[in-house]
């Protein structure tokens, strides 16, 4: 990747701002607090533009409809990132933006590979001086599992922000473009730094551990359980929230350790679930087993010994909830102590199947890993 052409000058005035005890994001709210908090983003960022990595996956983002109003029905992953960039000229207002693909798929497509190759390139990246933050045009159907994969996995407290659209930019009402230039601005923004990695999506900030989709065709679909970090405004980035869990720097995951991850597999509930799902699971050499329980993780009577088989052959069993929020009470369904099974906290299932599989990098012991499902 070609380094970013005005990065001599930012280090000089870097290296000015370290002589003078401070650092370029501080240093920019102490020398103009006042516009910083009024004026529009372009305004506040002719001192110093930052230096933003983008980085295309596909998604309804690169998304194209056969006719305006294919809202819902269209192709996605087509658009090549550098043109999406370069059909929101406003971006290079805010930041100074390089493109670069790294797949073209639905974000349906992400597994375990892809999502390694991807966060190890993140990682490259943001260990170069030059590169203030990166941002990650992906599918919204899986974007909380990548976005959750790199919270807990990157060692850096430069802003990372995935960012999707749900109508493709060939649409009435698209919304790819503002998300995009939305999440150039929080990324390029210093108060994004240390916040582990972010969602914007529909004016909001999400925190990567909690936003899930919520809907299969509106623009509003993205949701926390607890509410978003903060909005995007005209051109302002405004944080009202802190993320509570540990994240990217805090946490015992290293991105660029993980050649591999375990397999997990999630087994969801249904009246007349079938006991088979689990030993297809087994046999397919699941290290954990996620049941996607209903309620409180409840367990239906047939399925209780399926499951305690599965943990007799060294398969972690993890109750989760189906329900979409809430947490899952140890002890509480299913006696957990007995069975040597372990819980989610409040992980929705493919949450729950990610911090699963990382902490299976860590250790194999059930008390260790409810401890780890617990803490992140
Ligand atoms: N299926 C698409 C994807 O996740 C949907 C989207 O991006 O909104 O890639």
């Amino acid at each position: 990747m070609k380094r970013f052409t005005r990065f001599t000058r930012l280090t000089t005035l870097s290296a000015l701002l370290l002589a003078a005890g401070l650092n370029a994001g501080t240093a920019q709210a102490q020398l103009a607090p006042a516009a910083a908090t009024t004026a529009p983003a372009s305004a506040q960022s002719e001192a110093r533009k930052a230096n933003i990595v983008i980085i295309g996956t596909g998604g309804t983002i690169a998304g194209a409809g056969a006719s305006a109003t294919n809202t819902a029905a269209y192709q996605s992953a087509v658009v090549p990132v550098d043109k999406i960039i370069a059909s929101v000229p406003e971006i290079s207002k805010v930041a100074n933006v390089k493109g670069e693909q790294i797949f073209q798929i639905g974000s349906e497509s992400f597994n375990n590979e892809r999502l390694l190759k991807l966060g190890k390139r993140v990682s490259e990246l943001l260990k170069q001086p030059d590169v203030d933050g990166i941002v990650i045009t992906h599918g919204t159907d899986t974007i909380e599992e990548t976005a959750y994969f790199l919270n807990l996995t990157l060692k850096s407290d430069k802003p990372v922000v995935v960012v999707g659209s749900m109508r493709p930019g060939t649409a009435l009402g698209a919304d790819g473009a503002l998300n995009l230039y939305d999440a150039v601005l929080v990324a390029s923004n210093p108060d994004s730094r240390g916040k582990g990695t972010l969602v914007v999506l529909n004016d909001e900030i999400h925190t990567g551990r909690d936003v899930t989709k919520s809907n299969t065709f509106k623009t509003e679909t993205f949701r926390s359980p607890f509410g978003p970090l903060g909005y995007v405004v005209e051109g302002r980035t405004l944080f009202f929230r802190l993320p509570a869990r540990p994240h990217t720097m805090q946490t015992e995951f290293d991105i660029d350790k993980l050649d591999k991850l375990p397999e997990v597999a999630i087994v969801y509930a249904y009246g007349n679930v079938n006991p088979a799902s689990v030993d297809a699971a087994v046999k397919n050499g699941a290290k954990a087993i996620v049941f996607a329980a209903t309620g409180n993780g409840s367990v239906g009577d047939y399925m209780v010994e399926p499951l305690k088989a599965a943990r007799a052959k060294g398969v972690q069993i993890v109750r989760a909830s189906r329900t979409g929020s809430g947490v899952v009470i140890r002890n509480a369904e299913q006696p957990d102590d007995k069975y040597d099974w372990i819980v989610t906290d409040d992980q929705l299932p493919q949450k729950a199947r990610i911090l699963m599989a990382l902490a299976l990098t860590k250790t194999n012991d059930p008390k260790e890993l409810q401890k780890i499902l617990w803490k992140y």
